[in-house]
C-alpha cells in the first residue's frame, strides 16, 4: 500500500523538514495491521518524492483484537483480501501516527513553510474508490486539486473483463502541505467506504479536527459525513450540526449578554419585528409553539412574559447562543411553574427531529439567510413538513431596502447567505405552500418605502385544512 507526495517547491527537499522526516534515510514504525514505512525515491533541491509505504501483516491484521474489524466473517475472507495493497483506513491510521505534526501544521524548522500554498504531485497506485472515479473528482476538485483518476483493469492481460473497483488517482495542485493531508486523512477512508475499525463518538471529534477549516463549506460534507463515521446516522448528524455551528462566533464572555441588549436596544427595527411577529404569532391563537433559530433568545423573553404561550421551545444549532439564552433568561432564578413551560434544544433546522412535532405555530426569525441556499429545501421539508406545526411565520431581510442603509455594502450581516427581494420571497413562500399545504399571508416591517418596500418582510403561513 503506497503513497507518494512530491513538490517542486524550491529547495524541494524543504519537504522534509514539513514532513520531519530527513530526507537521506528510510524509518520504519510498527501501525494497525503491520510497518509503515518513509522514504525519499528521489530528493534534490528541484524535486523532492516522499513515499509511505504500508507493509500490511494480513496473518497480523486477521487476529482478533479489541474494536477492530475482522476483513470478513469468511475465514479465507480474512487473510485473502484487498488490505495488503488498497490504500484504505488502514494507510490513514498510518499516515495519522506517521505524519502526526505535519498534520497538525508544525514545523520547528519551516515555520513559514507550514503557511505557504506549495506545488503538490500525490499519488495513490490502487485506491478503492465506492461510487466511481467520479466521486473522487467531487470529493477533491472541490479543494482546488487537479483529479486523475484512471480505472484500474482487473487483469491486464484480459481486458474484456473490464475494470476493478480501484482507481490510480493523482492530484496535483497548489495546496498547503497540512491541508493536503488533512484531504487524504478523511477522504481516503469516506472513498473506501469500509472502515477496519468500530467507529464511535470520538471519530465525530477527528472528523472535526482533520476537516477544520475546509470541510464545512464543502459541496459533499454530506456524503463525507456519512461514509466517514460509516453510516452511522446519529453521529453523521452531530458532525453536520457542529460544523454549521461553528461558523459562529462564540461569545461568552462575562458581559456579552448586556452587549447583546445594548446592540438590539440601538436598533428600531429589531423591536418593530418582534412586535410584528407576536402580533402575528396572537393572530393564530397558537399556545405552544417554537422558536426555531432562537439565538440569544430576543424572542424568547417576550415569549416567556406572555402567559397565553404554555409550551415555548427555542431551538438553535449553536450551543453558545443557547447557553446565552439561558443566561437571559435567568432559569436560575425562574420559579418553577415558570422554567416548566421552557425549553432549549439544540437541533439543525435542516434534519427532521421528532422534539419539533405537533405546535400550534413556529417562528423563524431572521433565520432562513443565514442558511445556504442549497440547504433550504432540507429546511422545509423538516420544518414544513415534518415538524409541520399548524402556522409558522418567517421573517426576512428586503435585499431592495438595502440602498436605503447609505453605509451599507453587501449583506446587513456577515453570516447571509442570501437577501431576497420581495419578488424572490414571495416566489419562495409560494412554493413551500404549494409543496406542504399551507397557504400564507405577507406583510411589510417597518416602513413600508414606496420604492423599495419595507426593510423586513414577514410571512405568516397556515396549514390548509
Ligand atoms: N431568531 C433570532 C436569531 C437570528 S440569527 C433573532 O431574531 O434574534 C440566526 C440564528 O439561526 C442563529 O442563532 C443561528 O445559530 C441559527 N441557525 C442558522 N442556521 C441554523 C440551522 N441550520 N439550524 C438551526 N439554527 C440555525
Amino acid at each position: 500500500m503506497l503513497l507518494t507526495i512530491s513538490t517542486t517547491h524550491t529547495p524541494a527537499t524543504d519537504l522534509g523538514y514539513l514532513l520531519v522526516k530527513h530526507p537521506d534515510r528510510v524509518q520504519s514504525f510498527a501501525t494497525t495491521g503491520g510497518t509503515a514505512h518513509v522514504f525519499y525515491p528521489e530528493a534534490t533541491a528541484e524535486r523532492c518524492t516522499a513515499a509511505l509505504l504500508l507493509d500490511v501483516d494480513p496473518v497480523e491484521l486477521a487476529r482478533p483484537s479489541k474494536g477492530r474489524k475482522t476483513p470478513d466473517s469468511f475465514s479465507l475472507g480474512r487473510y485473502v483480501n484487498d488490505r495488503p495493497y488498497a490504500a484504505s483506513s488502514l494507510l490513514t491510521v498510518a499516515l495519522g501516527k506517521v505524519f502526526r505534526s505535519a498534520l497538525k501544521g508544525a514545523s520547528r524548522d519551516r515555520a513559514d513553510l507550514v503557511d505557504t500554498a506549495i506545488p503538490l504531485e500525490i499519488e495513490v497506485p490502487a485506491l478503492p474508490c465506492q461510487g466511481g472515479a467520479d466521486v473522487v473528482e467531487r470529493l477533491f476538485a472541490p479543494l482546488g486539486w487537479t483529479v486523475a483518476a484512471t480505472p484500474v483493469p482487473l487483469d491486464p492481460a484480459f481486458p474484456e473483463w473490464g475494470d476493478s473497483p480501484y482507481v490510480r488517482l493523482r492530484l496535483t495542485g497548489t495546496v498547503r502541505l497540512a491541508d493536503a493531508l488533512n484531504h487524504l486523512y478523511v477522504l481516503l477512508p469516506v472513498l473506501d467506504d469500509a472502515k477496519h475499525y468500530w467507529v464511535s463518538e470520538d471519530e465525530v471529534d477527528k472528523l472535526l479536527r482533520a476537516g477544520d477549516g475546509w470541510l464545512g463549506g464543502h459541496p459533499e460534507r454530506e456524503l463525507i459525513a456519512r461514509r466517514y463515521l460509516a453510516g452511522r446516522r446519529t453521529l453523521a448528524q452531530s458532525a453536520l450540526e457542529r460544523l454549521d455551528a461553528t461558523d459562529e462566533p462564540l461569545d461568552d464572555t462575562p458581559d456579552a449578554v448586556e452587549r447583546i441588549e445594548a446592540a438590539e436596544r440601538a436598533k428600531p427595527l429589531v423591536r418593530l419585528r418582534k412586535e410584528a411577529v407576536l402580533a402575528a404569532l396572537a393572530d393564530t391563537g397558537a399556545s405552544r409553539v417554537l422558536d426555531l433559530g432562537c439565538g440569544p433568545g430576543a424572542l424568547l423573553l417576550e415569549l416567556v412574559a406572555d402567559n397565553r404561550y404554555t409550551e415555548i421551545v427555542g431551538a438553535d444549532v449553536s450551543s453558545a447562543s443557547l447557553a446565552l439564552a439561558e443566561r437571559r433568561l435567568r432559569f436560575d432564578r425562574m420559579p418553577d411553574r415558570q422554567r416548566a413551560r421552557i425549553t432549549l434544544i439544540q437541533s439543525a433546522l435542516t434534519y427532521h427531529d421528532d422534539r419539533l412535532k405537533g405546535f400550534d405555530a413556529a417562528v423563524l426569525m431572521e433565520v432562513v439567510e443565514h442558511v445556504d441556499e442549497a440547504r433550504l429545501p432540507a429546511l422545509e421539508r423538516a420544518v414544513f413538513g415534518h415538524a409541520a406545526p399548524r402556522a409558522v411565520i418567517v421573517t426576512t431581510p428586503n435585499v431592495e431596502y438595502n440602498v436605503r442603509y447609505e453605509s451599507l455594502h453587501g449583506h446587513r450581516h456577515d453570516d447571509h447567505r442570501f437577501e431576497w427581494t420581495r419578488a424572490e420571497f414571495a416566489a419562495w413562500v409560494d412554493r413551500v405552500c404549494a409543496a406542504h399545504g399551507y397557504t400564507a399571508e405577507l406583510r411589510p416591517v417597518g416602513a413600508d418605502d414606496p420604492e423599495v418596500g419595507s426593510p423586513t418582510q414577514l410571512a405568516l403561513f397556515r396549514k390548509a385544512v
